[in-house]
C-alpha cells in the first residue's frame, strides 16, 4: 500500500515509522510511506502556510492553496493509482477495527494533518473521509495519522508475522482478548492458571473463550449488544453473570 502524509511537522514521523513492525513493513515493501512537508507547497517566500481566520477570533488556520497543491503533486506522482484522501479530525468518523480493516484494503491513502484551528473549510471538497481517533482535541493531526496507519498496517498481510494473533486480539471477533501469561510460573506468589500448563489444547481454548467473555462482561459489557451469540455462548454469559453477582 502507498501512503502519503501531508504535515507541517514531517520529523514527527521519523522514529515511529522507522521502528518495529511499521519499519519492517516499509523495508519489506509492504508499506510505501512518504511524508510531505506542507511548507514545500507554499508560494510564500517564508514558506508560510497559515493565516488568521476570517471573522476574527483566536488561532490560525491552514490555508487551502498549499494543501491543494500538495494533493495535486501526490496525485500526479502516483499517476493512475486510485487514492482515498483522509482528513484527520476530531469531527470525523471514529476509528475502530472495522474502519481500519476497510482502509487496509485500499491501494493508496493520502492523510492530511492539520494544526492550530484546523484547515480552511474549502479543503473538505478534496476529502473522501474524515477520521477521528477519539472525542478529545489534540494539537495536530500527526499523532492521529500515526495511530490510523498503525491500526491499518496490522491488518495487512505480512505485517504481523503470526497472522493469527491479529484475529485473536480484542475487537476482531467483537469481544475483548483473554489474559496472557509467560514465565515464571509463579510470580510474587501469583500462579499461572493450571489449565495453561496442562498441554490440553481443547481445555485451553475453552478457558480462553470463557476469560474473553469474562473480560468483556467486566470491562465492556456493551460489546455484547452487537454480537450474535450461539445458545452455548448465551448460557456461558448467564453463568458468568451469576459468578459476577456472587463475587
Ligand atoms: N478546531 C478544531 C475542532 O474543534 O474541530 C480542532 C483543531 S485541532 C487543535 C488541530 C488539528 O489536530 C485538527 O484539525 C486535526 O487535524 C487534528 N486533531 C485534533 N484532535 C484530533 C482527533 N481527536 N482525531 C483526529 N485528528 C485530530
Amino acid at each position: 500500500m502507498k501512503i502519503d502524509i501531508i504535515t507541517i511537522f514531517p520529523r514527527m514521523f521519523d522514529q515511529i515509522f522507522e521502528e518495529s513492525m511499521i519499519g519492517r513493513a516499509r523495508k519489506n515493501g509492504i508499506l510505501d510511506i512518504k511524508i510531505h512537508n506542507l511548507r514545500d507547497f507554499s508560494e510564500n517566500k517564508h514558506r508560510i502556510v497559515d493565516d488568521r481566520p476570517f471573522g476574527g477570533g483566536s488561532g490560525m488556520v491552514l490555508k487551502a492553496e498549499p494543501v491543494y497543491k500538495a494533493v495535486g503533486y501526490i496525485k500526479k506522482v502516483t499517476k493512475k493509482l486510485k487514492s482515498k484522501i483522509i482528513f484527520l479530525s476530531p469531527q470525523g468518523k471514529a476509528l475502530n477495527n472495522k474502519v481500519a480493516i476497510d482502509l487496509s484494503k485500499e491501494k493508496h491513502l493520502i492523510f492530511i494533518c492539520a494544526h492550530y484551528e484546523g484547515v480552511d473549510e474549502r479543503v473538505m471538497k478534496l476529502i473522501d473521509s474524515e477520521i477521528s481517533i477519539g472525542d478529545y482535541v489534540l494539537t495536530g493531526g500527526e499523532l492521529p495519522a500515526m495511530v490510523v496507519v498503525d491500526a491499518i498496517a496490522r491488518f495487512m498481510p505480512g505485517v504481523i508475522k503470526e497472522n493469527e494473533s491479529v484475529e485473536k486480539d480484542s475487537f476482531f471477533n467483537g469481544l475483548l482478548d483473554y489474559p496472557h501469561y509467560t514465565r515464571p510460573r509463579i510470580f510474587k506468589k501469583a500462579k499461572v492458571p493450571d489449565v495453561l500448563l496442562s498441554g490440553n489444547h481443547k481445555e485451553i481454548e475453552k478457558w480462553r473463550k470463557k476469560q474473553s467473555f469474562k473480560n468483556t462482561l467486566l470491562k465492556r459489557p456493551e460489546l455484547f449488544k452487537n454480537k450474535n451469540l450461539t445458545e452455548e455462548e448465551i448460557k456461558l454469559v448467564k453463568e458468568l453473570k451469576k459468578e459476577q453477582k456472587n463475587d
